[in-house]
């Protein structure tokens, strides 16, 4: 990480503060209204984009992901967050843990659960004092799910808990816990803590005052149906499709799910011809295409109704009706899996080569040593890292006369004969994470990590190497020198510091004449 990316991150005022600030906020619209926060964050892009301030364009992808996932878009989704991973920008530990948070619903919704819950962890494993309690509350509530979905239900309590604590105080959050542990509890036949968890719901909606969307009514009504009231079941049933008449009147009916939740519930009331109607609404609520899972629950419903009515031949046709729509929804399924990991796996390719090119982007292409950008992005890391960095600026002797002795290409070459005995060196002193590298012309650079490995022994036992070379090949009559000066780092020592100690003991080094190492 550059110093300039630094200042970036303690919040520079002015127009970066403003772009980040507008981005936290869109987690208030990012659920109500995803493609509006997409639009949002799509344009604070473009401005971050024209300030050149990388970390927040990496972060206003990591939101556009959100948003594309929460509109259904998984592919578009797994491609934005790696994009921000790619462009190497630092994120927020917030956003770190928001992109993964994300990937974990891509896999989930590829049917990967396994996959879904490593996100998970990996989110989990980014968790700071710094990130925000809503979304540790999101994470946590995601596995709990994805735990549930892989059987593990022992586990999965445990996280809805942990998740049901972070969301103390927070309604929306409890409620939407206290929804999913219900939903869980139904799926896994646990009648008790489905209710218990119903309860809360009930209770946190009466208490504050917060009337519980369609959604959570129909988990509710689906508890009352495992608790064996159809009755209450019918009743909450028909709230849920209500509230969604009331809420969007560009919706020709109430979605699917909620009237097959009140078919189901009128059927045990013994209301067989309600429930027929019910029924045939939900299917024309499923439209032409979509709902395909709750399509062929409603098919499979309606051919129970036509047995109910004692109509045994309409019931066998339905039934047949019904295999063939779950036949279609398996294979549709299974395509739409595969056309998502087709994306990961390509976009997981041009992860790899961004990455290449992010490598190639770090080596001098004369010698295949490391350059300048590589020694500007690790010198300080190291120095921060490791207690002992030594350095070696290495300057070969007369080059310019090499030159125009020989020719041009011949410097060149002596350039990478000079570069392989260094390369060697430093491999046989331990390499990685010690290195050589070319800064410029014909200046060079040893950085010896451990500077008990000697960075002053490294760089004399090269010259012996470089000097005892046969040249007569390449540059006949004429032996190639480097002089070089080491220091190595003390407290409080920065990059600049170092490379100008070094700096002067090659200038020492040049006027005691040539062909030789100082410092220490
Ligand atoms: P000194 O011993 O004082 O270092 O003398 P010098 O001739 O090496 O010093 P100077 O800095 O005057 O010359 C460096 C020369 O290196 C000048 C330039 O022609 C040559 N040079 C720089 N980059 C390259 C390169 O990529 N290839 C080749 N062949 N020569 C280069
Ligand atoms: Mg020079
Ligand atoms: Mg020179």
């Amino acid at each position: 990480m550059s110093e300039g990316q630094q200042d970036l991150l303690t919040g520079v005022p002015g127009e970066p503060a403003r772009i980040r600030a507008e981005l936290a906020a869109l987690d208030e619209l990012i659920g109500s209204q995803p493609s509006q926060a997409r639009k949002l964050a799509h344009e604070l892009q473009k401005q971050a984009e024209d300030l050149g301030d990388a970390a927040a364009v990496a972060s206003s992808l990591i939101w556009q992901a959100e948003a594309a996932g929460r509109e259904g878009h998984q592919a578009t989704a797994a491609e934005l967050v790696n994009r921000s991973r790619e462009s190497g920008a630092p994120l927020e530990p917030e956003l770190v843990v928001r992109g993964a948070w994300v990937m974990s619903r891509v896999y989930n919704d590829l049917g990967d659960q396994a996959a879904a819950l490593e996100c998970v962890m990996d989110a989990v494993a980014a968790f700071g004092p710094e990130v925000s309690r809503r979304l540790r509350t999101r994470v946590m509530l995601t596995g709990a799910d994805l735990l549930d979905d892989l059987g593990a239900r022992e586990d999965s309590l445990i996280w809805y808990s942990r998740a049901s604590e972070l969301a103390e105080g927070d309604i929306h959050m409890s409620i939407l816990v206290a929804n999913n542990r219900a939903y869980s509890s139904l799926t896994a036949g646990d009648a008790a803590d489905a209710q218990a968890q119903a309860e809360v719901l009930t209770e946190l909606s009466r208490r504050h005052n917060r009337p519980l969307n369609a959604g959570f009514l129909d988990t509710i009504a689906n508890v009352h149906l495992l608790s064996g009231d159809p009755r209450a079941a019918a009743e909450t049933a028909q709230k849920a499709v209500d509230a969604t008449a009331a809420m969007d009147t560009k919706v020709a009916d109430a979605p699917p799910e909620y009237l097959l939740t009140l078919a189901v519930a009128q059927r045990r009331l013994a209301q067989a011809a309600e429930a027929g109607h019910t029924l045939r609404r939900a299917r024309a609520a499923c439209g032409p295409e979509g709902h395909g899972r709750v399509k062929v629950r409603i098919l499979e419903q309606e051919a129970e109704v036509l047995a109910d009515l004692g109509n045994f031949e309409g019931a066998f046709h339905a039934y047949k009706t019904f295999h063939t729509a779950y036949e279609e929804l398996l294979s549709a399924q299974r395509e739409a899996a595969a056309r998502s990991r087709q994306t990961l796996f390509e976009t997981d390719k041009a992860r790899e080569e961004a990455a290449r090119y992010r490598e190639e982007a770090r080596r001098d292409p004369l010698t295949g040593l490391r350059n300048r950008l590589y020694v500007e992005e690790h010198l300080n890391q190291l120095l921060e890292k490791a207690d002992s960095i030594g350095v070696a600026l290495i300057d070969l002797d007369h080059f310019k006369s090499i030159n125009d002795t020989f020719s041009h290409q011949v410097g060149d070459e002596v350039l990478r004969v000079v570069a392989r005995v260094l390369q060697a060196c430093v491999s046989e002193a331990g390499g990685p994470p010690s290195f050589a590298a070319r800064l410029g012309g014909e200046e060079l650079l040893l950085v010896m990590a451990d500077a008990a490995r000697g960075v002053r022994e490294v760089a004399e036992r090269a010259r012996v190497q470089i000097e005892a070379q046969d040249w007569s090949g390449l540059t006949p009559g004429r032996v190639v020198t480097f002089s070089a000066g080491t220091a190595v780092a003390g407290p409080g020592d920065t990059r600049a510091s170092l490379l100008s100690r070094a700096d002067a003991r090659l200038y020492e080094a040049k006027s005691a004449g040539r062909n030789r190492v100082r410092g220490h």
